[in-house]
């Protein structure tokens, strides 16, 4: 961190700054030039719990932060990357994971043959709202535990993980009984009492970024759950908020090769959510691998236009059976395994 004080700064405010800075506990160094006095601070500055506070600080002008303000999730504490695993799912470390299924669950016939269409194309887990965010109270909200106990039976008949939705701290414990990874959604991302309840639980967690996040937002939210103990976290760019309105939302690629020199954690690209129209997803699934994304969650049902949510992104089996003969070609020259 560095301080820069201000031209008229006096020598008491400088004096002052450096006390602040050890009662800290870090090291204050102090450089005095011709025009203005910068007070250079070596330490982890992310202990001091009100670094943008000093900024009100006398004779200061600002205050420049020097590491990412995120800790764990950093490739400056952990170089190798953080490998994801959930049965047969894989994420990371050149493993290519591949999540499909519908957006919600809505009857027994629905998950379970697509559950076992997707796994027939090559997806290595199953996708599911049993509990749906929806934008409007009036649309369907998803079928809460027994969606829960259907994707646990898609689960015995296929041998899928199967990854879903929890939407409140309080469900963690229920939504953690019947799934493999928990999902937190976009409009949850910066929900943190939700994100420390998914980072004590022992399941994987699939966390979306928010459609107005930053990416600096999105690794601190990250943070909470390995804060809390969890580990196990994959980042999901879902596409964000723009003035754009082809397309549902914004589908930033160039969020995979960044988070990855940024984060050691995998991952993974939704372009169902992304694009919002089932004739753009298999392109950007094969973009996203192209650009070296650790995997992908996609939309499918058995009938995308009687889909009780986002039917209009979604592809029906034979449209994922010809996305995946796509992908794997792409992640062959990507040299990426796909199990
Ligand atoms: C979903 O995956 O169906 C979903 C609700 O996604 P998001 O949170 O990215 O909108
Ligand atoms: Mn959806």
């Amino acid at each position: 961190m560095i301080v820069v004080m201000r031209r008229d700064a006096s020598e008491q405010d400088i004096q002052h700054m450096i006390k602040e800075v050890e009662l800290a506990n870090l090291k204050p160094t102090v450089l005095r030039g011709t025009e203005r006095t910068v007070i250079a601070v070596i330490g982890d500055e992310r202990r001091m719990a009100s670094i943008g506070a000093l900024e009100s600080g006398p004779g200061v002008d600002e205050v420049l932060t020097v590491l990412a303000p995120y800790k764990v999730a950093s490739r400056e504490t952990k170089s190798e990357p953080t490998i994801v695993t959930a049965g047969t799912l894989t994420v990371g470390g050149g493993r290519l994971g591949i999540i499909a299924g519908p957006c919600g669950v809505e009857s027994e016939e629905q998950i379970i043959s697509a559950a076992r269409a997707i796994k027939k194309s090559g997806a290595t887990a199953l996708r599911g709202g049993a509990f749906k965010p929806r934008t409007s109270p009036y649309s369907f909200q998803g079928m809460k535990e027994a969606g829960l106990r259907l994707l646990a039976k898609a689960r015995e008949e296929t041998g899928l993980p199967v990854v879903t939705e929890v939407v409140t701290s309080e469900d963690v414990p229920l939504v953690a009984e019947y799934a493999d990874v928990l999902q937190v959604g976009a409009r949850n991302m910066q929900n943190y009492r939700l994100l420390e309840a998914v980072g004590r639980v022992t399941r994987p967690v699939l966390l979306k970024r928010g459609p107005s996040a930053t990416i600096d937002e999105f690794l601190l939210a990250a943070e909470y759950i390995l804060d809390a103990g969890n580990q196990q976290v994959m980042l999901c760019e879902r596409g964000i908020r723009t003035f754009e309105t082809h397309t549902r939302f914004t589908l930033p690629l160039a969020s995979v090769p960044y988070l990855q020199a940024k984060t050691h954690l995998p991952v993974v690209i939704d372009p169902s959510h992304g694009t919002g129209h089932t004739s753009l997803v298999p392109a950007m699934a094969r973009a996203a691998i192209a650009a070296g994304a650790d995997g992908i969650i996609v939309e499918v049902h058995p009938n995308p236009e009687k889909a009780l949510s986002d039917g209009y992104q979604s592809l029906n089996f034979q449209q994922f059976e010809e996305m995946m003969a796509g992908c794997r070609r792409v992640a062959a020259a990507m040299e990426m395994q796909l199990a």
